[in-house]
């Protein structure tokens, strides 16, 4: 494999093009006329905060890993401690410790939190005592978790984090793919609470004490630190069209640039692109993989970034933010405080409190088409009802992420097994990405890893 192109410069393509550097010429297209996808920083008040994902997963070693490898280990950091917050119509209340994805491994501890009703308690510390056979098909994660804990448990404990994660749906998100590991557990058979209180107590690895870590400046500095780094050459502003594969095995890629159409060749190509640009681009080649690509839904969410004077308001919350149970019909799914959340972020801008609310859940599109302006407002009215009187913002602006978040519905798996059986049927091509193996940029850059070493082991 002498020469590849990489479609896509989010942080999947990059990562590809990083793990691909000294072993192939490589060369990064991307549309848009800059490189970074859902990870990249914007200015508010002058101040520059991230307007997509805001922190990596440390649980896993991939996204830290490759940090560090860029130059950024040093720029890594830990958020403020402070519990998960959800809002519920009695205020602000922490999730207690000890939740997995929001399931209380403890329902004594939820006794006082304020977040369930008695019965809703009850019904949560009764799931060790239900008879469970193992799971052998897989089914949506509201279809399990209500058997198991009841309705109320889903509703006010794990759809938030659900909407955080995901934009996604308890409904309508596959148990496998989705919560892993409490999959792993119900594949076992026998009740949840006592296995997940067994994970528990065994621990986060020593390597990792937080689940999460930013990087000073902002996670947006992460692709731009791995496009630096990985010595390809990246055209941004320029769209793939087409792929044909030529005689030889080789591919070509038909491209539109500010310029004019732009034709490339090489021996492998990436495609590091949402689903739903994969399957136009794979259509005459893999009918079969077009089909399930364009088969997984995609939730569209906005991010609304608001600057407030520190000395002019009249009150700042507390906390680094809170999610939102759906049930209660309240337009927010999340809030997070992040001049509380980054210490770095509140040493280089003391006098001001920048927060970010985020809206569009799948199946919430018509929320999301109204103007900035009404977001913006409705954003304001909700923060004020959930966390008190903080006054206007300084400033504000709304980021639109349209079809931002793959949905993994019930079947995901199987579904990306089939697309990776289809592609496997094109050599030289590989797929990476949030489409498929988890939505978080850790997962994304294994699969760019896994991407990139298919390319170079079966050319
Ligand atoms: C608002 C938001 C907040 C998030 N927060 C977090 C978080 O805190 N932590 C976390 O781990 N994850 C978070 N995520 C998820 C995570 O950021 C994404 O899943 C991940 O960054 C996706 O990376 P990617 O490279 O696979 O795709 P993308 O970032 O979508 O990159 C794909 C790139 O391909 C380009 N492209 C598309 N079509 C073409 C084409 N035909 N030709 C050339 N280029 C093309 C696009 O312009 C884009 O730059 C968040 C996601 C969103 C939307």
């Amino acid at each position: 494999m002498r020469s590849v192109i990489v479609v896509g410069a989010g942080i999947s393509g990059l990562a590809a093009a990083w793990q691909l550097r000294d072993r192939a010429d490589v060369t990064v297209l991307e549309g848009h006329p800059k490189v970074g996808g859902k990870l990249r920083t914007g200015t508010i008040a002058g101040i520059t905060v991230d307007e997509g994902a805001e922190s990596l997963m440390a649980l896993r070693p991939e996204a830290v890993e490759l940090a560090a490898a860029v130059g950024l280990g040093d720029a890594l950091c830990d958020p403020a401690k402070a519990p998960t917050t959800i809002w519920t119509p009695g205020g602000l209340r922490p999730l207690p410790p000890g939740h997995v994805m929001g399931i209380p491994t403890d329902p004594a501890a939820l006794a006082g939190a304020g977040l369930l009703s008695p019965e809703g308690i009850a019904r949560a510390a009764a799931e060790e005592r239900l008879p469970a056979a193992p799971l052998t098909e897989d089914c949506s994660v509201g279809h399990y978790l209500t058997a198991r804990f009841g309705r109320e448990t889903v509703d006010r404990l794990v759809e938030p984090l659900l909407g955080g994660v995901y934009a996604g749906r308890a409904d309508r998100l596959s148990l496998r793919a989705a919560m892993p590991r409490i999959a792993a557990v119900a594949e076992q058979g026998g009740p949840l609470l006592p296995a997940l209180r067994r994970i528990r107590a065994a621990g986060a690895p020593r390597s990792a004490p937080v689940a999460v870590q930013g990087v000073v400046g902002g996670t947006g500095r992460f692709p731009l630190a791995v496009a630096e780094s990985c010595g390809a050459r990246i055209l941004t502003g320029t769209t793939a069209r087409s792929l044909h594969r030529l005689r030889g095995g080789r591919w070509r890629v038909s491209a539109m640039t500010g310029d004019g159409p732009l034709t490339m060749e090489a021996d492998g190509v990436v495609l590091a692109v949402p689903a739903y640009e994969a399957a136009q681009l794979l259509r005459p080649h893999s009918p079969a993989a077009e089909e399930e690509l364009s088969a997984i839904p995609h939730a569209s969410t906005a991010v609304i970034t608001m600057a407030f004077s520190r000395s002019r308001s009249a009150f700042l919350p507390a906390g680094n933010g809170f999610l939102v149970p759906p049930v209660d019909g309240h337009l927010l799914k999340a809030a997070s405080f992040l001049s509380n959340k980054w210490p770095w972020l509140h040493a280089s801008a003391p006098d001001t409190f920048v927060l970010r609310a985020s809206l569009g859940r799948i199946g919430e599109e018509s929320l999301l088409a109204r103007p900035d302006r009404h977001l913006i407002r409705a954003a304001i009215a909700e923060l004020h009802r959930a966390v008190g009187p903080m006054g206007e913002p300084l400033a504000a602006r709304v980021t639109r992420w349209d079809r931002g978040l793959p949905q993994y519905s019930v079947g995901h798996q199987a579904r990306v097994a089939r697309i990776r059986e289809a592609t496997s049927k094109l050599p030289g091509l590989a797929v990476c990405g949030a489409a498929y193996e988890g939505v978080g940029v850790a997962a994304c850059v294994a699969t760019a890893r896994t991407a990139a070493h298919d390319l170079l082991t079966h050319p």
